[in-house]
């Protein structure tokens, strides 16, 4: 049996924090228990650019913030085990827990003074929201459809409906556009998208993709495979207004309608969950059984993996400050909630530079400018009107790796009429030989500027 002063259960973003701050907080042992093969949770899927922004104060993929997070906790000294998935933790008398955790030779157990619990969040399915109609194949949920097109290429279909205007779904109507699917349309049950001002504007506005609110699917139409969806209006209260229902032909459907947090090892402890599932923690991230922390997903579901990240530290430090009897530092609920959502505002720009996503109003007779908290959104305005450019993520095909397909992204900015030409020259790409995160795969001139593609994550040995 293994021994630690800090237990994490989950190595994304909220457990490699939670981990590289207990270690830098003077914690001996520090161990990250992981039930899959790879290390950095669900941003190993996220091969979009738009993460640490406000940890590194750059410009990442999901893969390259994922690393990042993984070298900070392994240089720091915590052990990261793969394929453990922890089934029960157990309270002793000492005052200590045990930990035990499935792997593919059998049950091991940890003993460990504190536990970090960071085991995310899963997505709400069909089931979870009953849409009438029939059960064809061809309907997902945003994440399964992420990781299809993304990890596995497989394309879920070249005509898309998507339910649901969450952050995911903004994002995957955009990877489906460039990867040559057209997204007939969003609908949003509630009267403003739910995502972020800076994704509507980027990955939907951008791509002409319609969205309609106060709008849902009312029924699921197809045998074995889906044929079309009915979209229906829906009046104040929530309710379908009879009449309105129009068929939309389609072969996939995506379900981007919430996040539930993941707490079955939770539940296992006695720690107390609210009607949602997330964890009842104090300002101090500990659990209602002392001695286990929450953070990240599994505790609230947040908006971006930056304060994901800035929250594990915190729930890392205080383990170690619990065990030292020192005095634990508060996490500020207020942090993570200034950054706009919904429709961007008329005539504004959405800025992107960070996630806060000012509307910047640029008159130009005037020359002022509003709504930027920062100089950069005026610079921001100036460039989209006269020549916005884009970092283009996409992926390649491989022949080295453990998967099909390598994340990979522009180190230049390409022009914004050109990303879809670019996405659709690189389906023809492919790596042959292992590569590691940062190297140049392929290279090319638009309108006289050399643009380089690299990968974003390291492939084969
Ligand atoms: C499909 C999807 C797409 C997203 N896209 C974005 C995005 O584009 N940008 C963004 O900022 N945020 C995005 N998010 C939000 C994202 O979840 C957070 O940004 C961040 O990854 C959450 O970090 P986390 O550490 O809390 O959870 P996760 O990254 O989900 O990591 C939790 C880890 O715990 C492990 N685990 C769970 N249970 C156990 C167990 N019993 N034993 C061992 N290990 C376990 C899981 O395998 C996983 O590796 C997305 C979320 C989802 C679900
Ligand atoms: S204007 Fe400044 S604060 Fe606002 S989104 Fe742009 S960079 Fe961020």
């Amino acid at each position: 049996m293994r021994s630690c002063d800090v237990l994490v259960i989950g190595a994304g973003p909220g457990g490699l924090a939670a981990a590289f701050s207990a270690r830098k907080a003077g914690a001996g042992d520090v161990i990250v228990l992981e039930r899959d093969r790879k290390a950095g949770g669900i941003l190993n899927q996220c091969i979009h650019n738009g993460f640490g922004l406000i940890r590194y104060n750059e410009e990442l993929t999901g893969p390259e913030y994922a690393a990042r997070a993984i070298s900070e906790a392994s240089d720091s000294g915590a052990m990261i085990l793969l394929s453990r998935h922890v089934s029960d933790i157990r309270k002793e008398n000492d005052g200590s827990f045990s930990v035990s955790a499935y792997t593919k030779d059998g049950i091991e157990v940890y003993r460990t003074k504190t536990i970090v619990l960071a085991t995310g969040c899963r997505e709400r399915t069909r089931g979870n929201i009953s849409i009438p109609g029939s059960r064809p194949a061809g309907v997902f949920t945003a994440g399964v459809a992420q990781n299809l097109v993304n990890i596995r290429n497989v394309m879920i279909g070249r005509r898309v409906v998507i339910l649901g205007s969450g952050d995911i779904g903004l994002i995957m109507a955009r990877r489906l556009t460039l990867e040559g699917a057209k997204v007939m349309a969003i609908a949003e049950i509630m009267s403003e998208p739910t995502g972020l001002a800076r994704n509507v504007s980027q990955c939907v506005q951008e791509f002409g993709i319609p969205l309609y609110v106060r709008t849902t699917v009312s029924r699921i139409i197809g045998k074995r495979r889906l044929e079309a969806v009915e979209l229906s209006d829906l009046d104040r209260d929530g309710k379908v207004i009879p009449g309105t229902a129009r068929r939309i032909d389609c072969d996939a459907l995506v379900l981007s309608v919430g996040l539930i947090p993941e707490n079955e090892v939770a539940q296992t402890a006695g720690v107390r969950l609210f009607a949602n599932n997330a964890v009842d923690t104090d300002r101090y991230l500990q659990t209602s059984i002392p001695g286990v922390f929450s953070c990240g997903n599994s505790r609230h579901v947040m908006d971006l993996a930056d304060y994901v990240s800035e929250q594990g530290e915190l729930a890392g430090r205080n383990a170690v400050h619990l065990i030292n009897d020192q005095d634990m530092e508060s996490w500020d609920e207020e942090k993570s909630n200034c950054m706009k959502k919904g429709f961007p505002e008329e005539g504004s720009v959405t800025c992107t530079i960070c996630p806060n996503g000012c509307q910047v109003v640029w008159d130009e007779k005037a020359g002022t400018f509003s709504g930027n908290r920062c100089r950069r959104g005026a610079r921001f305005a100036m460039e989209e009107r006269s020549n916005p450019v884009r970092t283009v993520t996409t992926t390649v095909k491989t022949m080295a790796g453990d998967g099909p397909l390598l994340p990979v992204r522009t180190l230049q900015k390409v022009p914004k009429d050109k990303v879809v030409e670019l996405v659709s020259e690189l389906r023809s790409v492919r790596v042959e030989k292992p590569v590691g995160n940062g190297e140049t795969v392929f290279s090319t001139d638009i309108e006289g500027n050399h643009i380089t593609v690299i990968a974003t994550s390291d492939c084969g040995e």
